[in-house]
């Protein structure tokens, strides 16, 4: 913490002015002024405290040396495992805008839409845990300088021939593209930090780590190598995009695959800076399970997942399955037959519907798509074959139940139907059957849900480090 000059009280980064003040005189300084003052420009690190969550190795930096309560990616409430540590310098920070309050209050509006949320997720208690923490993030810059040659092709028909003539469409083209970004700890995952995206990178300021005090901030553990590929197939593309868009080109198609291709340009890299983005976060745990809010701290774009509570919609859905039941039957004077066969599409329909939601799971459990988690071996896209979410759902004892009883419902009803009997008691039978089946089926779905929304309590095992050196 940086000693106040007036009074030598802590100074705290105060997001309002943009300014550090002192928590006890109100005198207030520019941060980039204690950057001179510590002539530490020259480093390459600096020095922080470093916490280390004993139950899911997470680690967090901090300038104030004050034990950290909690854990923010676990959830656990232990006092955590703090030493002093030298960390690399980022290159970059882009310092919070949003405050705690602003943070709260966008969270307070999101959760009275929630309906179904846990009541735990609205105490105070879990509402003041949300923890300013700034995110490590890689920040490529692409550019493209050259001439350039796309494949074009005119379609023509001649008597009993089709005629492709293939044409080399040449151009030259002077591209940069500054501040695409891609987050670099495993703890943070992919699929947050996507829908927390865009940051502005145009308000990116020099590091300081004065920027810091007040916060905490997460280290980088996943290789800039990662993401190049990524950074390099965007530029690729927006830039094909536009190639494609010129007029002389125009009346050429442009189908082939091979034209989309990030080797089309001479592309140019530099070494991405190493830059600090600020987020609100906070973690609710229940049992093993954890689910995150995170806002962005210079936006307040919000995301969350929240999970469902049991009872809250059990009884709801209980509530509305009856009527629904007797408006089909009694009601709308539907005859017993359609009532039947209305039931049992209904089943069906809720059936693909639990089945697509596991098939989600199993592919989120795969860790597909979030490559800091495979630090860059897995391929982009996972394909999860069937077999394998027929076994899960066959595995979920919770499932079973549900799908033994659909599938005799729709053999019932089936059975109905070709037997084709006088009395509508019957076709009532089948069509309650099915609902039943219903009311059991989303009961699986709202599990699973619950299983979807939240996370496997986090186990981290930080290997740190660029394996690259940087190309000066
Ligand atoms: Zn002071
Ligand atoms: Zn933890």
């Amino acid at each position: 913490m940086y000693p106040c000059p007036s009074c030598g009280g802590g100074l705290r980064f105060d997001i309002p002015s943009q300014k550090l003040k002192c928590d006890f005189c109100q005198t207030a300084a520019d941060p980039s002024a204690f950057q001179t003052l510590k002539g530490a420009e020259e480093e390459k690190d600096f020095e922080v405290t470093k916490f280390i969550c004993s139950q899911c190795g997470a680690e967090i930096i901090s300038q104030d040396q004050t034990a950290a309560a909690f854990c923010s990616f676990c959830g656990a409430s232990t006092l955590l495992k703090s030493r002093l540590s030298r960390e690399k310098k980022p290159d970059a920070i882009i310092p919070f805008k949003k405050t705690k309050e602003d943070c709260i209050s966008s969270y307070r509006k999101m959760m009275r839409r929630a309906l179904f949320a846990p009541n735990e997720l609205k105490d105070e208690s879990c509402i003041n845990s949300f923890r300013g923490i700034y995110m490590p993030y890689w920040v490529y810059d692409v550019s493209h300088k050259g001439a350039f040659c796309l494949r074009g092709e005119k379609y023509s028909r001649s008597g009993d021939y089709d005629i492709t003539r293939h044409y080399d469409l040449t151009g030259v083209i002077d591209a940069d593209y500054q501040g695409i970004t891609h987050d670099a700890s495993s703890e943070f995952s992919d699929d947050i930090s996507e829908s927390l995206a865009p940051y502005n990178v145009r308000e990116m300021q020099r590091f300081n780590p004065a920027y810091l005090s007040g916060f905490y901030a997460d280290t980088y553990d996943v290789s800039s190598r990662v993401y190049d590929q990524d950074a390099a197939g965007l530029a690729g593309r927006i830039s094909y995009e536009h190639a494609k868009k010129i007029p002389v080109f125009k009346g050429y198609s442009m189908k082939s695959k091979h034209t989309a291709n990030a080797s089309l340009f001479h592309t140019t890299m530099n070494y991405p800076h190493y830059a600090l983005f600020p987020v609100w976060f906070m973690s609710y745990r229940k049992n093993d399970r954890v689910s995150y809010v995170s806002i962005n701290g210079q936006t307040g774009k919000i995301t969350s997942d929240i999970p469902i509570d049991y009872k809250k919609y059990t009884l709801c859905s209980l509530l509305l399955t009856i009527p629904v039941f007797f408006l089909l039957n009694f009601v709308v004077f539907m005859k017993a037959k359609s009532a039947m066969i209305v039931s049992a599409l209904l089943l069906i329909l809720s059936l693909i519907l639990s089945f697509r939601e596991i098939a989600q799971i199993v592919k989120k459990e795969s860790g597909a798509g979030d490559r800091g988690l495979f630090r860059g071996s897995a391929p982009q896209k996972i394909k999860i074959p069937f077999s394998e979410t027929w076994k899960r759902f066959m595995k979920d004892k919770f499932s079973v139940p549900g799908i033994l009883t659909s599938f005799c419902a729709i053999a019932a009803s089936a059975v109905i139907f070709i037997l084709n009997p006088v009395s509508d008691y019957y076709y009532y039978l089948g069509a309650a059957f099915s609902i039943i089946a219903v009311f059991l089926t989303i009961i699986t779905i709202m599990r699973n849900y619950n299983i979807l929304s939240t996370r496997k309590l986090p186990q981290f095992n930080r290997e740190g480090g660029d394996d690259r050196a940087p190309e000066k």
